[in-house]
């Protein structure tokens, strides 16, 4: 039997993806050590499919995708983000980050001939997350499956929850379902994701880092969050922190009843990434002073 397949639930446009192979998957506190390290194992180099940094086989690389060993689409890798074990993408400096999103961009161009191309992660417990060492994932489903992935409105009329940073505007969407959740929107609308320039990439990887560290001060460091990146036209990244756990009424009906206001999440980004700008400009002149 496939590893995987998939079911439309009938007369909904909806699918499922019947995956039970996925239940065997490692969990993250067994004491065998961590698959997505740099040891190198002989079956991840079969499994490798891009990297950045070293050759194959050399542990010195920065950024590598495998195959997913438990895949649920025909094209399932995972994007092992970082050599380092650490927590979260919080403890990676920028520039790793950037390289995280240059990989997001070049599998993406890769693969877009295959299918809707879904990048997604999960981080932390309770994410579904189910190795703790940073990584993202992108699964490649056939055109048929329909998804149902909200689209950005065409104009954004909700000024009061906006912010505009670099190459991209933060928004906290009126209709968000989750508590905290945020939309990363280019300032220059209607491509893929796969035209981003190199300029929005690195204005990405600076304001993905900072969003990240200001929900730490609100969650905690290591919270339990999801992103993925609209796998169509007119692309955004969308995060969500897990503060919550939809209950029966959502699973019934679809509508979610989100406890927090968009509009104080949006006071609370704006607030603390004001702080970081200041700091910045201090630190600035403060070289200026001494010469450097
Ligand atoms: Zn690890």
């Amino acid at each position: 039997m496939s590893d995987f397949k998939f079911i439309e639930i009938p007369n909904e446009n909806q699918w499922v993806i019947s995956a039970p192979k996925r239940a065997r998957r490692p969990e993250s506190k067994k004491k065998t050590g961590c698959v997505f390290c740099p040891k190198e194992d002989p079956n991840n180099i079969e499994l490798e499919k891009y990297r950045i940094g070293g050759e194959k086989g050399d542990p010195h690389w920065k950024i590598r995708v495998i195959q997913n060993k438990f895949p649920f689409a025909p094209i399932h890798d995972v994007v092992i983000l970082t050599p380092e074990h650490v927590k979260h993408l919080s403890d990676v400096n920028v520039e790793q980050v950037r390289l995280g999103i240059e990989t997001y961009v070049n599998r993406y161009n890769t693969y877009k001939k295959d299918g809707n191309v879904t990048i997604f992660g999960n981080a932390g417990q309770g994410s579904g997350e189910s190795i703790g060492h940073p990584h993202a994932q992108i699964a490649v489903t056939p055109q048929e499956v329909a998804l149902t992935v909200p689209r950005l409105e065409k104009e954004v009329s909700y000024r009061g929850e906006h912010f505009v940073v670099g190459e991209f505007e933060l928004i906290c969407p009126p209709y968000s379902q989750w508590p905290d959740e945020v939309w990363i929107i280019p300032q220059e609308r209607g491509k893929t994701f796969g035209e981003v320039s190199y300029k929005e990439i690195e204005s990405l990887s600076y304001v993905w880092h900072r969003i990240i560290k200001i929900f730490e001060i609100r969650h905690g460091h290591t919270f339990p969050h999801n992103f993925y990146i609209y796998p169509f036209s007119d692309w955004y990244v969308r995060i969500i922190p897990r503060a919550k756990i939809p209950g029966g009424f959502e699973l019934a009906t679809g509508v979610f009843v989100n406890t927090q206001d968009p509009h104080e999440t949006m006071s609370f980004i704006k607030e603390h990434f004001a702080e970081a700008e200041e700091k910045k400009i201090r630190k600035n002149r403060a070289k200026y002073r001494r010469g450097v």
